[in-house]
């Protein structure tokens, strides 16, 4: 009976142990702490090759994951002290408005819409729209693309522009990810994938789809990736700015730039000038 008791107590102090240690630890996972040893919490996307993918490994690679760890460095976060959370297209306003994560550094294209809702670091990269095709495809500059089967995300300017301008009488499939996409091209289920240049060059440079397609090369827009911070956060703001700005004059933008579009052969658009959108 009496060790029954101290049993209990100790059980209850336990609980409450854990208790603590667990509020103390979602303190310092705090997205918004500074630094020290707490984390902080980045949305990328998990499935674009060259530009945010989640490895077999568990690692994280990719042109966003390397501007977004040179940015966490710069708030004073190590690579270790990253939690990279998935934010897909339609997601990315919410994401942010939440508080899910502190910034997001995920292909996200700048524009009016959006800035009602988040807050815009940036650019740091013109990319464009363009179109995925099978390799023997007939598809191309001058093909009339309403009727043909596209597939894009929801969520995205691509789709928006597919909708918009680009074909509006396409029969457009939107999926959550250009990774599925990419699979119904593979598959024959739809005519051509329509995103970001960027985008589509990672994935034809993938082992698996070796010479499978071609990029048209239509440059259907521009794209002007920025950071994407809560809306209202201007101290956050600044410090990435000033983040992207150094990342480009002290080399390490261009270094990103080889690393993640050389082996897609990607000839990307020179570094943008912070806060100069491209209409
Ligand atoms: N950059 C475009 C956008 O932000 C397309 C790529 C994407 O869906 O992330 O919508």
């Amino acid at each position: 009976m009496q060790l029954r008791k101290v049993t209990a107590a100790s059980a209850a102090v336990l609980a409450l142990a854990v208790a603590a240690t667990a509020c103390g630890s979602s303190d310092k996972n705090d997205s918004g702490s500074s630094g020290g040893g707490g984390k902080i919490k980045v949305g990328i996307k998990f499935d674009q090759p060259g530009l945010g993918l989640k490895e077999p490994s568990g690692s994280f690679s990719g042109f966003d994951v390397d501007v977004a760890t040179y940015v966490a460095g710069k708030l004073g976060y190590k690579p270790d002290q990253i939690e990279w959370v998935e934010t897909k297209s339609a997601d990315r306003e919410n994401a942010l408005s939440r508080g899910d994560v502190k910034f997001i550094a995920a292909t996200y294209s700048i524009n009016d819409e959006r800035k009602q809702k988040v807050d815009f670091a940036g650019p740091y990269l013109l990319a464009h729209q363009d179109l995925l095709v099978k390799k023997d495809s007939d598809v191309s500059k001058g093909t009339d693309l309403n009727g043909k089967k596209l597939c894009s995300v929801t969520g995205s300017t691509s789709a928006q522009n597919v909708q918009k301008t680009i074909a509006p009488k396409a029969n457009l499939k939107e999926y959550s990810g250009y990774s599925e996409c990419i699979a119904a091209l593979q598959s024959g289920a739809v005519d051509a994938v329509t995103t970001d240049d960027s985008i589509l060059a990672g994935f034809a440079s993938q082992d698996k789809y070796k010479d499978q397609f071609k990029l048209a090369g239509l440059k259907l827009s521009n794209e002007n990736y920025g950071v994407g911070v809560k809306k209202g956060d201007s101290a956050t703001l600044k410090k990435i700015n000033d983040a992207l700005t150094t990342m480009v004059s002290d080399g390490s933008w261009q270094k990103a730039v080889d690393k993640n579009f050389g082996p897609a052969n990607y000839k990307n658009e020179p570094a943008p000038k912070i806060g100069q959108i491209v209409k």
